[in-house]
C-alpha cells in the first residue's frame, strides 16, 4: 500500500457528476416491516467489521450476483444440454435423454468423488458427514468405511467441489447415470471418474462454445430476474462518492447483452448501463485473474473489438478484457482495502481474491433467503431440539457421576466382604452399601432409559428440521450440529454476506458493519 490515498486522487475515473434519479430509499421501504425492521431475509450478515465510508471502489461479479438467474429454468438447460452432448457427442446411451432435472437433490457446498462415484457433504471439521451413491443415503458403516480411514483432501483431484450455482446440473447427472447404469440397465462395473470427467467436459464445453449462452439470450427474461432495486442500488453508491465496476468472467457479448436487460432506461440519467460503472473487466478468467500477472487488453464497447497498445490508465467507462489483480491495483492507485468485490463464487470470487489481496468481500447466496425463511418456521421445533441438547449433557454428566459412585461402592462392597475390618464386619454395614448401590444403580437405569429417549426425540426432531431443508442433504450452512464445510468457507472468507446486491439499498453507503462478539467455548459457561 502507498498511503492512505483514495483512487481518486490517483486516476479521474469518472467524467462526469452523478447523475440524479429518484430517491432510491423510497424503492427500499417495502423491505423493512413496519417502516421500521429489516426484512430478515434481506439483511447484510457480518463476519468481520467493514466499514462502507472507507470503500471508495465497489466491484461487481455478473453471473448470479448482479444477474440473479431464475434457478430452475437455468439448471434444467444445462442438465438438458450436457446429457444431449454425452449421447451425440461421447455415444452415451439415450437413456440418459429420458433423465428429469430436479431442482432439489443437489446443493452448493457438496463434493463429488470421482473415485467412488458418491456425493458427500462435509462439515467444518472435514468429517464426511452423510454420503449418497446415485440416490441412495449410504449407512452409517458404509460411510465409515469409505470415509474414516484418510482424511479427506478436496484439492485431490479425486474430488470436485461444487462450489457455484452453475455446478448443480452435474452433480446431478452424475448421480443419475450411476442409478441409471447400476439399476435399470445393469451395466458391469461404471468407471466414475471417466463418467465425471466426462459430463464435467461436456457442461465446460456449453458455456464455452456458446450453446448455453445463445439460447439465454434469445429469451433473456426467462432465464434472468431484472431486480428492480438493483438500478437504485447501484445509483446509491454511487451518490455517494463510491467507483463501481463490474469484473465477469463472461466475455463482452454476453456480459453486454445481459447488463442491458437488467440496466438499460431503468432509471433516468442512466440511457445505458455501462453508465452506472467507472469501468468494466470481462472475461477475466477469475480465480486466475487473482493468480498471475496478465495485462488488460482495451476493447472497444461498440463493437466489442479490441484495441491496441498496453492498457497504462483507466478510461471513463473503458471495457477490458482479461488483466490481473495485481495490474488492476496499479491502475486503481493500489486502493487495496478500499475495494470491495461482490461475487457469488466462494472460491473464484471470495476465497481467492482474499487470498492474494487486501480487497473486501461481499458474499451473495441466494440461498439464503429460503433458509432463513424456514429457521423461523422451524425455530420452536429448533429451540426443543436445543432444549434436549442441553439436557442430554446433563444426563451425561450425571450418568458419569452415578457410575463413578457405583464403581467407588462396588470396591467397598467387596473389600468389606473379602476382608472386613472390625467396623464392617457387623452385617448392617455391608447390607447399608449393598443397599445404596441398588438405589444408584435403579437411578442409573433410569438416566439411561431417560438418555436414550432424549437422543432418539432429538434425532427425530433434527431430521425433521432438517428434510425441511432439504430432504437428501439438510441445510447448506449446517452439517448437523456443526456448520458445514460450506458454511465454513462462508464464515472464513467473506467479511459480509447477503442474499441479493439490492439489500445494499436498505443500508447506508457509510454503513459500519460489525461482526457480532465472537465467543470461545469456555466464555459460554
Ligand atoms: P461471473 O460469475 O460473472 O464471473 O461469470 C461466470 C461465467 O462463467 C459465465 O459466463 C458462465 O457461463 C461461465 N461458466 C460457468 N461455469 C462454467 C464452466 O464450467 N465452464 C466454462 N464457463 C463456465
Ligand atoms: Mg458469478
Amino acid at each position: 500500500m502507498h498511503g492512505p490515498a483514495r483512487p481518486s486522487d490517483v486516476i479521474p475515473l469518472r467524467d462526469h457528476a452523478a447523475p440524479q434519479a429518484p430517491s432510491p430509499d423510497a424503492a427500499s421501504t417495502d423491505l423493512f416491516d413496519a417502516g421500521t425492521s429489516l426484512d430478515p431475509t434481506r439483511r447484510i450478515f457480518v463476519n468481520r467489521n467493514l466499514r462502507l465510508d472507507q470503500i471508495h471502489l465497489v466491484g461487481f461479479d455478473m453471473d448470479y450476483t448482479l444477474a440473479r438467474y431464475v434457478k430452475r429454468a437455468m439448471e434444467a438447460l444445462s442438465f438438458r444440454l450436457t446429457a444431449e452432448r454425452l449421447v451425440e457427442r461421447l455415444g452415451y446411451p439415450e437413456e440418459i435423454l429420458r433423465l428429469e432435472y430436479d431442482p432439489s437433490f443437489v446443493i452448493r457446498g457438496l463434493a463429488v468423488d470421482k473415485r467412488l462415484g458418491n456425493i458427500l457433504k462435509m462439515d467444518g471439521h472435514n468429517h464426511v458427514g452423510r454420503v449418497h451413491h446415485g440416490r441412495r443415503a449410504l449407512t452409517r458403516d458404509e460411510r465409515k468405511n469409505a470415509y474414516r480411514s484418510a482424511k479427506v483432501r478436496l484439492s485431490a483431484s479425486r474430488y470436485h467441489w461444487i462450489d457455484t450455482l452453475f455446478a448443480l446440473p452435474e452433480a446431478q447427472l452424475f448421480a443419475d447415470i450411476i442409478d441409471l447404469y447400476e439399476t435399470e440397465l445393469g451395466v458391469g462395473r461404471v468407471a466414475y471418474w471417466k463418467l465425471f470427467d466426462d459430463i464435467r467436459n461436456s457442461i465446460d464445453e456449453c458455456h464455452r462454445d456458446g450453446t448455453l449462452k445463445a439460447i439465454v439470450k434469445a429469451d433473456l427474461g426467462s432465464f434472468i430476474h431484472a431486480d428492480p432495486l438493483l438500478p437504485s442500488t447501484l445509483h446509491k453508491l454511487r451518490s455517494a462518492g463510491k467507483r463501481l465496476f463490474v469484473l465477469t468472467n463472461s466475455y463482452w457479448d454476453y456480459t453486454d447483452a445481459v447488463m442491458s436487460f437488467l440496466l438499460d432506461g431503468k432509471l433516468g440519467d442512466y440511457p445505458r448501463w455501462i453508465n452506472f460503472f467507472d469501468f468494466v473487466v470481462v472475461g477475466a478468467e477469475k480465480p486466475k485473474f487473482f493468480q498471475t500477472h496478465n495485462p488488460f487488453l482495451r476493447l472497444n464497447p461498440l463493437t466489442g473489438e479490441a484495441m491496441n497498445g498496453p492498457v497504462t490508465r483507466l478510461e471513463p467507462r473503458g471495457v477490458y478484457q482479461g488483466g490481473s489483480i495485481g495490474r488492476l491495483d496499479k491502475l486503481i492507485g493500489d486502493a487495496g482495502e478500499h475495494v470491495l468485490y461482490v461475487g457469488d463464487h466462494i472460491y473464484g470470487d471470495i476465497i481467492r481474491s482474499k487470498r492474494s489481496s487486501l480487497w473486501r468481500t461481499a458474499l451473495i447466496l441466494e440461498e439464503l433467503e429460503d433458509e432463513i425463511l424456514l429457521a423461523r418456521t422451524l425455530d420452536r421445533t429448533q429451540a426443543d431440539v436445543i432444549a434436549l441438547e442441553e439436557h442430554r449433557t446433563l444426563l451425561d454428566h450425571e450418568i458419569t457421576h452415578l457410575k463413578l459412585r457405583l464403581g467407588g461402592l462396588d470396591a467397598a462392597l467387596s473389600d468389606a466382604k473379602a476382608d472386613p475390618s472390625p467396623e464392617d464386619r457387623e452385617p448392617p454395614k455391608v447390607e447399608e452399601l449393598a443397599d445404596t448401590r441398588r438405589k444408584l444403580r435403579m437411578s442409573l437405569d433410569r438416566k439411561r432409559r431417560d438418555l436414550r429417549a432424549t437422543v432418539a426425540r432429538r434425532d427425530q426432531l433434527a431430521a425433521e428440521i432438517e428434510r425441511h431443508y432439504n430432504p437428501y442433504w439438510g441445510s447448506s450452512f449446517k452439517e448437523g450440529r456443526e456448520v458445514s464445510r460450506f458454511g465454513a468457507q462462508v464464515e472464513d472468507y467473506a467479511c459480509v454476506y447477503t442474499s441479493r446486491v439490492s439489500n445494499f439499498l436498505c443500508y447506508s453507503p457509510q454503513q459500519y458493519f460489525r461482526a457480532p462478539r465472537h465467543w470461545m467455548s469456555h466464555e459460554k459457561i
